[in-house]
């Protein structure tokens, strides 16, 4: 009976399913938030045994942080995404108001509430003029296309919509989906496991949607995982991070968006 007393004690074996793949992101990526940047890329590299993750990077965050006057942080850039790091252009301004000037302080205090959808109300010829603006300006950072735009907090209007399809990315995503914007086709389904710095109540309602997640069956082919700058102000979501990324990727093969497109697509 010692048999079934130490295949008791062994923790269950981990499976990996080849055909399961985990895609892991950084939001708002700026130079108005360098250190957090720096501290998730580390965390996640880690994680993941190297820089196997996709960053979302917003020209001028809040009209404060252009990118173009950066050049340290355009140099970072550069270098993550010579280190295989996919690079999505992430809305202009990111937030959804024209008054974007301010002191940090400000900054902050704005930062702690709602109001994200930069790409919500657009028409489709001022969405169309940010995404131009906004590609050629992370393109000259990093020296190589974008892999596709996001809008911020995956929020789309018509206008955007339209002017996704006319400026031609490869790859776009919201909450629930990936899809090619020339075609319309749909490459990836599902939700984004993502946490909320901005209140208590969402920060630990965040928590428990992270910890679903992992304890979640692996029904949904690729499943995304999002993290945001505000997320290191709280170390119960960084561990929340951690423990979400180590138990998905220990069953789960770490892709990138480009493995969604058909054909292998266009790397970046
Ligand atoms: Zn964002």
């Amino acid at each position: 009976m010692t048999d079934s007393n130490d295949r008791a004690s062994q923790a269950p074996p981990v499976r990996r399913l080849p055909d399961r793949r985990l895609i892991v992101s950084i939001h708002d990526v700026s130079p108005a938030f360098a250190d957090p940047i720096e501290r998730l890329a580390e965390t996640i590299g880690a994680i993941l045994g190297g820089p196997r993750f996709a960053m979302l990077v917003v020209p001028d965050h809040w009209g404060a942080a252009p990118l173009d006057r950066a050049p340290a942080f355009a140099r970072r850039l550069r270098g993550w995404a010579d280190a295989g790091v996919e690079m999505f252009l992430h809305g202009w301004f990111h937030r959804d108001t024209s008054a974007h000037a301010g002191a940090a302080a400000a900054i902050k205090a704005r930062y702690m509430t709602a109001g994200e959808g930069e790409f919500l109300g657009l028409s489709a010829d001022e969405a169309e003029d940010r995404m131009r603006r906004g590609r050629d300006l992370v393109e000259d950072a990093i020296e190589r296309p974008v892999a596709g735009f996001i809008a911020p907090a995956w929020l789309y209007g018509a206008g955007a919509h339209q002017a996704l399809k006319a400026c031609d990315f490869a790859l776009a995503e919201d909450h629930f989906r990936v899809w090619q914007p020339a075609s319309g086709a749909v490459v990836a389904k599902g939700p984004v496991v993502t946490w909320a710095s901005r209140s208590t109540a969402r920060t630990a309602s965040s928590l428990a949607v992270a910890a679903a997640a992992r304890a979640l069956p692996d029904w949904l082919p690729t499943l995304r995982v999002a993290v945001h700058p505000g997320d290191v102000t709280k170390e119960s979501l960084m561990k929340s991070i951690d423990r979400t990324i180590r138990s998905l990727s220990a069953r789960r093969t770490v892709g990138r968006y480009a493995d969604l497109l058909p054909e292998g697509g266009r790397a970046s």
